[in-house]
């Protein structure tokens, strides 16, 4: 009987969190080595279910405006991650307000990617062991399934590691966000199915609907967003070249770079990491970083880091591996 109240217990448990992330978690330890790696499936539904709606595409067809929409929506998140969960919360390589700051936390959590410290936590936890054991999403250590998308159905990771993230963490709001982190993504869903609804009637020439909105604004935009940044933990350690000499296996790739918007340049970001841009060059494409710099321009960021002379001069490296 015992067993069976436990289990059950668990997956209640686990419904919980879907919504109140950090219930109960005081007392679950976490980190690498602190669980089973594998896939605990009660807690990871609702992302299989965004994944899983996709398929609805060819349910509510096709339409050039929620495909549009669905680039936008990409290409907006994919820069909130980037620019403001990476480069901003995880990195501090420039400053803002506790305003814009919480709004860039609310633009990041629109992702899907869970909240602001989760994210943070475990990226900053990347880089003090990156490739090595340690290491949640190295490929080179737990393989390519593993580091792409294995780890955050992992029991071992699912809960926010403070002590990772002291300086944020004393925010109310972002703790909130992070806690609720189902809540803005819910809404931004909610946001696109009123969109679709709205152009539904005022334009119907569009040939849109609310569920159409929805299932290409949101989910299908959704899940592209979240392996288009997920390259940059399995693909960015595997493929393209290394300029400077780390000590792990970060690569820079233009490929991964156009995906990410300049989160490609992963060596570089590697050797250096506080600097705001990451295409070293002029010639490295860093979409986040014009953003970051048009936001700067508009005096909502400031005091964005550059990357000294010598750093990038470093030590010259061309060849692969
Ligand atoms: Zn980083
Ligand atoms: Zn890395």
């Amino acid at each position: 009987m015992q067993p069976v109240r436990t289990f059950l217990r668990h997956q209640f448990q686990s419904v919980v969190r879907w919504f109140d992330s950090w219930s109960g978690t005081r007392q679950v330890p976490v980190g690498p080595g602190t669980g089973p790696k594998r896939v605990e499936w009660s807690r990871v539904l609702p992302f299989l279910g965004v994944h899983a709606m996709c398929l609805f595409v060819f349910v509510v067809g096709f339409s050039w405006a929620a495909v549009g929409v669905c680039l936008a929506m990409y290409l907006v998140r994919m820069f909130a991650v980037t620019g403001f969960y990476h480069r901003y919360f995880s990195h501090k390589t420039f400053r803002t307000s506790r305003a814009v700051q919480f709004l860039m936390a609310v633009a990041g959590a629109t992702a899907t990617q869970r909240g602001p410290l989760w994210w943070a936590s475990h990226h900053r936890l990347h880089h003090k062991h990156s490739d090595q054991p340690e290491d949640v999403h190295s490929p080179h250590q737990h393989g390519l399934w593993w580091s792409h998308m294995g780890w955050i159905t992992s029991g071992e990771n699912f809960r926010t590691d403070l002590r990772q993230v002291p300086d944020l963490a004393r925010y109310a709001e972002l703790r909130f966000l992070d806690r609720f982190d189902t809540l803005v993504p819910f809404l931004t869903g909610a946001a696109m199915f009123f969109l679709g609804m709205a152009l539904g009637s005022w334009a119907p020439g569009l040939g849109t609907s609310a569920f159409q909105m929805l299932v290409w604004g949101y989910f299908v935009s959704t899940v592209l967003l979240f392996h288009g940044t997920c390259t940059i933990n399995s693909l960015s350690h595997l493929i393209g070249r290394r300029r400077y000499p780390t000590s792990d296996q970060s690569r820079n790739s233009w490929i991964l770079a156009l995906v990410t918007l300049g989160e490609g340049w992963h060596n570089n970001h590697h050797y250096y990491q506080a600097s705001t841009r990451q295409g070293f060059f002029w010639w490295e494409l860093d979409v986040t970083y014009y953003g970051l710099k048009l936001l700067s321009w508009l005096g909502l960021i400031w005091d964005l880091r550059p990357v000294p002379a010598h750093v990038r001069a470093g030590a010259p490296r061309t060849r692969r591996g």
